[in-house]
């Protein structure tokens, strides 16, 4: 009898486990490879896998036999049924303390219950947030693990070797209990939303009242990326902004049909923000631009008949070209600010909701490298947690309260242009108005909490030192 040799199995070879595998077989791994449609078992073996330390599985049984204990095997499949129809077929071949990790992008309740189902069975599940696309996955992926921490141990080195890294660090840490992996990973995708929200209204402000050419904005992005925005989508955006179709050398992103797509990876996180009820507004309003971006024939009507002010065709009403663009860089800095702040407002939240212990200095640094929402940035985050690892606020930090003390008159600059020009920039005034709502001791719910209890008797509390025998007894109108 020989002994199995396979350190990982894996099922799914679409483009992110195909490409997950080659990472792990580059890490000294050896992976066992298996597929619903078996036929790309065999393309895979015969082509990307040829020679290297892969084994091809033909059934369940066979991956599994083919795996050292305990065995972990890592499902890369779409989300919702397919990962639970394979937990089904995997579960009579294995046995207690093997390991199952669900790498895809599945809704964090769905690993809750995963994960409670699999607790009474004796198999330790583990769902991981992967992000960072298929390059990501080839190269060094944002790896989340979270689950029973059991499985940590046995997983720990094959996730921190393949993870991307930064600064010599793995972008790969544990989460926390059950759904925490996925819901960490639900929030990243969040930001991201938001985060492109964010630059494509400071392109909509070059373009629409500045009257900046595409590459003029490419310029600007590449400046930017200089400096504290440097970022994976800044990058990227200054690339597409370069692009000229070849076809007539014309900028190839003017071409492109201006409805937004969405899988619900943000919506969910809104969804979440408003179950917790956490003022995550950044998230939320990237969430509706996109629906509003999708409503175009409705749009195209109402630009007709809705006046407001526009800024009219030809020479730009900007006169001072650079307060512009640094009022708009201080703008998208601001603001990314509040929604990191609010991201993290609403794990802390979750963390307390859930009973799971979250690391944020750790999810910071996983963030830092191998996905999407990659920047500087998240350099500064993983540094001001891990100074104080308590922190209640991330604005609380002095590096983020001086940042976004500095960075004021530009966003409200550019807010104000914003407003003045009538060109939408809904998550730049969001992240403000949630700033002037932070710093404000005092707002006007103390008028709302009258109305309800006007209305439906639902009573208010009083203001320390302002009691009376009127106000206590409620009979006040
Ligand atoms: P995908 O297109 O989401 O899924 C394809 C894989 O799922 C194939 O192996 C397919 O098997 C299997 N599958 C589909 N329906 C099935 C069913 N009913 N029963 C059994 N197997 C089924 O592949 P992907 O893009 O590589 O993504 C894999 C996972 O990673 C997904 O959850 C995705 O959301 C997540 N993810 C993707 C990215 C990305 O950039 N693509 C990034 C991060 C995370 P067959 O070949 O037999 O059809």
């Amino acid at each position: 009898n020989k002994l199995p040799r396979g350190d990982l199995g894996l099922i799914g070879l679409a483009v992110m486990g195909q490409n997950l595998i080659l990472n792990a077989a580059d890490h000294g791994y050896t992976v066992v490879a298996y597929n619903r449609t078996t036929s790309k078992v065999d393309h895979f073996l015969a082509n990307e896998a040829k020679g290297k330390s892969i084994i091809g599985a033909h059934s369940i049984k066979e991956l599994v036999d083919n795996l050292k204990r305990p065995r972990r095997v890592m499902l890369l499949v779409k989300a919702g049924k397919p990962v639970d129809d394979f937990i089904d077929q995997l579960l009579p071949y294995l046995e207690e303390g093997d390991i199952i990790i669900d790498g895809g992008n599945s809704h964090f309740p769905d690993t809750n219950r995963r994960y409670d189902e699999l607790k009474g069975k004796g198999i330790l599940f583990v769902g991981s947030g992967v992000s960072g696309g298929e390059e990501g996955a080839r190269t060094g992926p944002s790896l989340m693990p979270g689950g029973h921490p059991e499985a940590w141990p046995h997983i720990k080195d094959i996730f921190q070797d393949i993870a991307a890294k930064s600064d010599g660090e793995p972008c790969c840490d544990w989460v926390g209990e059950a759904g925490a992996g996925h819901y960490v990973k639900m929030v990243h995708n969040g930001i991201e939303y938001g985060d492109m929200q964010l630059i494509c209204e400071a392109y909509d402000l070059m373009k629409r009242v500045g009257k900046f050419t595409d590459k003029e904005i490419g310029d600007v992005f590449t400046q930017w990326n200089k400096g504290v925005l440097d970022s994976f989508l800044i990058e990227i955006t200054k690339d597409i902004l370069y692009y000229n179709d070849p076809t007539d050398g014309k900028p190839l992103v003017e071409k492109i049909l201006d409805t937004a797509g969405q899988k619900g990876t943000g919506k969910w996180t809104a969804v979440n923000a408003l179950d917790l009820g956490m003022p995550v507004t950044l998230i939320g309003e990237a969430v509706f631009s996109r629906c509003l971006s999708a409503l175009k024939e409705e749009r195209v009507a109402a630009s007709k008949v809705l006046v407001g002010p526009t800024v009219e065709d030809g020479a730009s009403p900007i006169t001072d070209r650079k307060k512009f663009v640094d009022d708009l860089e201080q703008a998208l800095y601001a603001s990314k600010i509040i929604s990191y702040a609010q991201g993290f407002m609403l794990m802390n939240e979750a963390a307390k909701e859930y009973g799971w212990k979250l690391n944020n200095a750790g999810i910071a640094l996983m963030w830092r490298g191998g996905c999407i929402i990659r920047s500087v940035f998240l350099g500064e985050i993983t540094a001001a947690y891990r100074e104080n690892p308590e922190l209640e606020n991330l604005l609380f930090h002095p590096f983020f309260n001086k940042a976004i003390t500095k960075a004021q008159s530009g966003w409200r600059a550019s807010i104000a242009k914003a407003v003045e020009y009538g060109v939408p920039a809904p998550a730049f005034s969001t992240a403000l108005a949630f700033y002037d709502g932070l710093r404000s001791a005092r707002l006007p719910a103390n008028l709302l909490q009258a109305q309800r209890d006007y209305f439906g008797a639902h009573t208010f509390q009083v203001l320390p030192g302002q009691e009376n025998d009127l106000l206590k007894k409620g009979e006040w109108i």
